[in-house]
Order: structure tokens, then sequence, then C-alpha cells
């Protein structure tokens, strides 16, 4: 089954609204096209506008967060009826594990978020991931599985197969250190499994599941190269345009 691969930048809180501007000007024209990559920014909320504006033809734009309602006394929040209605932003990462870590979400709420973007029409990249002492405790497969099951809970199959899920090891965002691409790729394999066993083998084997943690022009290849593996949620080597075009021609040879 060929899956369309997917090189997805998450920026997080960097960049002014100048170098936001200066990345997309230098990147929109070069990258893949969207038949062959879909390549993403998720850029901080502010800058969405000015992005969509100027995505060009291969280029997609994405949120990094959204509320679970979609209107409603939530101060200092953007519902995804924001993004996708308003911006015409068509992604938004869910679950990321610093906002499970930092903003406590929990299993349930990115199960909530889930839905919500689906219901709006918004592409959902569902990160799912554990810490180093789950690793050493040798229960990543349960642990993840479980995280799996809880966000697509209530989920029907025609809306799960069309979302995208990133496997992104706690251990490995930021800090340099990169799961083996056979790490990657098993714990992949076990998240296609439990797909497969929540809906379908045929959604386990559509469905979109991207490694992210410390991917850069160096590790991309050999990533890309693991059966399971459809491509990268990216933070650090995404805010370099160089880079990420290196990154997004990567996924073109998978
Ligand atoms: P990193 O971040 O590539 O800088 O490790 C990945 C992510 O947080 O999505």
């Amino acid at each position: 089954m060929k899956r369309r691969p997917i090189i997805a930048g998450n920026w997080k809180m960097y960049k002014t609204k100048d170098e936001a501007l200066a990345f997309i000007y230098a990147v929109n024209l070069s990258v893949p096209n969207k038949e062959d990559v879909e390549t993403v920014i998720c850029a901080p909320a502010i800058f969405l506008r000015d992005l969509v504006k100027r995505e060009g033809e291969n280029l997609r734009i994405g949120a990094q967060n959204m509320h679970q309602a979609d209107e409603g006394a939530y101060t200092g929040e953007i519902s995804s009826l924001m993004p996708a209605k308003v911006l015409y932003v068509e992604y938004v990462v869910l679950g990321h594990s610093e906002r499970r870590g930092y903003n406590h979400e929990t299993d349930e709420l990115v199960n909530k978020k889930l839905q919500a973007a689906i219901n709006n029409d918004l592409t959902p990249i569902v990160c799912v991931g554990e810490s180093l002492s789950t690793r050493e405790e040798g229960t990543t497969t349960e642990f993840v599985a479980n995280q799996v099951k809880k966000a697509y809970l209530n989920v029907r199959a025609d809306q799960a197969v069309k979302t995208v899920i990133a496997y992104e090891p706690i251990w490995a965002i930021g800090t340099g250190k990169t799961a083996t691409p056979e790490q990657a790729n098993l714990t992949i394999r076990s998240i296609r499994n439990v797909v497969a066993e929540l809906y379908s083998d045929e959604v386990a084997e559509s469905i979109r599941i991207l490694y992210g943690g410390s991917v850069n022009t160096k590790n991309v290849d050999t990533l890309l190269a693991e059966s399971d593996i459809d491509g990268a949620l990216v933070g650090g080597a995404s805010l370099d345009p160089e880079s990420f075009l290196t990154l997004a021609k990567a996924a073109l040879n998978r």
C-alpha cells in the first residue's frame, strides 16, 4: 500500500512575523508537488492568516493547537472553527507531548479535540509517545497503544483513516537523541496493529503514521527508509528553509 508521505514542521513558539514570511517565500515554490509529498508548516496561531495567504500551490499550513469547543467562555483560546473556517488552515497538531506536559492535556481531552477537529474538517496530527522511564521499563508498546485507543474513542473508521498519527518519543524531542530507525519502525508498526484492532486492516494500512523527535537532514533518509514510517513531524530542523526543503525532498524517495 502506497501512503503519501508527509513532512510537517512544528515551529512551536519560534519566529517573528518577518521570519515566518521570509521562510514561506523561501520554500513555497520549491517544496515537492503535493501529490507526491504533503508539506505542512504548523505555525503559531498569530501567523496563520498571513501564512495561509502566501502558502502557494503545494505547501499547507497547520495550527499547533485548538480548543475542543466550537465556541464558549474560554478566555485566550482558539476553537477549531477558527483555523478551519476563518483562516482555511487544513491541519492541526493535537496532543503534542509539550501540551500534555506543560498544559496538562489528558488522553480524554485529546479525544475531544480530535472529534472537534474532524467535525470542522481539519486534518489532525495526533501525537503519542512515551517518556524515557516508560521506554526503560519496556512498556512502550502498551503505553502508546493506550494513548491511541483513548484518543480514537468514538471516532469512526471513515474519519480515522483521514487523520495522521505522529509517534514522538518524549525523550527524543529537542534532545538530539533520535529513536533508531528500527525502534521507531517497530513502535509505529505496533500503532498500526492497534489501528487494525480498533478498525480494520484496511484502515491500518491506509492511515499515515509519522515519526518525530530530533529528525534532521542527516537522519531523515534512514528513518524514511523504514516500511511503516510515512514521514516526519519536525521541530528544530523545520525552522530553517533549506533544512525543511531537504527533509521534504528526502520524502520524495520514499
Ligand atoms: P524536534 O521536535 O524535531 O525539535 O525534536 C519535534 C516535535 O516536537 O514535534
